[in-house]
């Protein structure tokens, strides 16, 4: 199957296809085939004229899952309708009209009358076709884990749904669709730098918004001079595999958020979160969606302190502090951040112009020592600031 990927998108294929070709390792299963079969200039119009493009066109090939002399050919999906079909595209033989009206209740293997959402057919090499339900499927592929053979045979099914949108060239400024994790995990590496710049902080305080960050390092990449690109190396380092985990654990955590219909915006990042795919226009959505899921995790135990102060004003301290919360704000003299931390259950704050701790900090204790500035309430609650704060380890 042949797709035609701009360049910018590469990147993206590349990581899929090292995906599926884990999958199918695991899985002892042949691996999908993939190659770059040429690279091309095309002129694409733009708003503001024309411009050329690289694509590479590339081929993949999803050989079918073919185990013990058994080839997985198709699932049929049984619908309401009737039997939909997905047929692995390298299968030779056409699957026999029999099944097309074989309800789900039917295996051939183990004759289970009941009813499956799903149902495969098999061939064998003699020739021999049956439909089986997923947990019969072991028992041919000779896997423990008849789901992971039921989801890789899936997606080696559908190859077309899953690079076609890599494929689309919608315009140098943004692609329309943007693959979710990818942004997010950006998203998380820049709020772990600098925190959470929101459009209205930004155009406020003439900062530059984490989403259009986020597009300058994907999307523009290529676009990007020498000396910028050398910038973001210096300012922001390179993504961790802590921001990865961010982001998985941000998109987990947004999918199951409980439905309020009260809340617009929890609403629509559970929207987001729902999908491999993002639209362009709902970019600073999705990346906000890192800050959220970090408030909200941080919050519980925020709220668990014990409403007492911490020393007493003017003294010096030395403690062993848990970080629980990290914010900034800007003001005219620059970001001011702040970091809440958990001393003997008290809430021990410490306002800073330094980035001193960053977001994969939150949960880790440290001991730091500085001097007591002011006891004082917050949101009904009492609260320790302290200042000449020296992180000791
Ligand atoms: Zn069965």
């Amino acid at each position: 199957m042949e797709f035609k990927i701009p360049e910018t998108n590469l990147h993206y294929v590349m990581e899929k296809v090292e995906k599926l070709k884990k999958r199918a390792e695991k899985l002892n299963a042949p691996p999908i085939k993939f190659e770059i079969v040429k690279e091309i200039y095309e002129k694409v119009q733009e708003e503001d004229g024309e411009r050329t493009i690289k694509f590479y066109v590339i081929n993949v090939e999803g050989p079918a899952p073919k185990l013990n002399g058994w080839t997985f050919a198709a699932t049929i999906v049984h619908e309401e309708g009737g039997n939909i079909f997905h047929v692995n595209p390298s299968l030779e033989a056409s699957i026999p009209a029999d099944f097309r009206n074989s309800p789900s209740t039917n295996c051939d293997h183990c004759h289970t009358k009941r009813i499956r959402r799903d149902t495969y057919v098999l061939l064998s090499e003699a020739g021999q076709w049956l439909q089986v339900g997923r947990s019969c499927l072991k028992d041919f592929l000779g896997h423990a884990s008849p789901e992971k053979i039921a989801q890789y045979a899936e997606e080696i099914m559908n190859l077309d749904n899953i690079f076609a949108p890599y494929s689309e060239y919608r315009g140098m400024r943004l692609p329309n669709y943007l693959p979710l994790e990818h942004i997010l995990t950006e998203s998380a590496h820049f709020v772990r730098i600098e925190g959470y710049i929101s459009r209205a902080k930004a155009e406020e305080f003439g900062r530059t918004p984490t989403a259009s960050l986020v597009m300058d390092v994907t999307f523009h990449h290529h676009q990007l001079t020498n000396e910028e690109k050398e910038f973001f190396q210096r300012k922001y380092g390179e993504i961790t595999e802590a921001d990865k985990e961010t982001a998985k654990k941000a998109i987990e955590w947004a999918k199951d958020l409980e439905v309020d219909t009260s809340n617009d915006y929890l609403w629509n990042i559970r929207t987001i979160a729902n999908a491999e795919f993002v639209q362009d226009r709902n970019l600073g959505l999705a990346c906000s969606m890192i800050i959220a899921y970090i408030r909200a995790n941080t919050k519980n135990e925020k709220n668990g302190f014990l409403d007492e102060f911490y020393s007493s004003e003017g003294a010096k301290f030395e403690a062993a502090a848990k970080l629980i919360f990290m914010t900034s704000y800007e003001t005219q003299w620059g970001t001011t951040h702040v970091f809440s931390f958990n001393v003997e259950n008290k809430k021990v704050v410490w306002k800073t112009g330094s980035m001193a701790f960053n977001v994969e900090d939150i949960g880790k204790t440290f001991n730091i020592k500085g001097k007591i500035k002011k006891h004082e309430v917050y949101k009904e609650k009492k609260q320790t600031l302290v200042e000449r704060v020296k992180v000791l380890s």
